[in-house]
């Protein structure tokens, strides 16, 4: 039998890197790499103004370009999130 796992309400979800995943949100002009820093910007998880890096990930990735913002990268990121 499988241990408990406690992240199980995110089973559903898909895990992927935040540079192929639609809510990151980088510069302008930013390439899309390991090493770029950027928002993200998904629904429940924008109000942390997380700024995580192309190669972090989680649970709610969802596949698709990033958007782009002035200010996405500083610490803290001072851009809003384009939906
Ligand atoms: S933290 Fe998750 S939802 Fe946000 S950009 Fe990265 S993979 Fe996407």
């Amino acid at each position: 039998m499988a241990a408990a796992n406690k992240n199980e309400a995110h089973d559903d979800h898909e895990w992927g890197l935040c540079k192929d995943c639609e809510y990151w949100q980088i510069e302008p002009k930013a390439k899309v790499a390991d090493g770029t820093l950027g928002l993200c910007i998904h629904d429940e998880l924008e109000h942390f103004n997380l700024r995580v890096s192309g190669q972090s990930g989680c649970n709610h990735f969802k596949p698709g370009e990033p958007k782009r913002a002035e200010g996405s990268s500083e610490a803290p990121p001072r851009a809003a999130a384009v939906h």
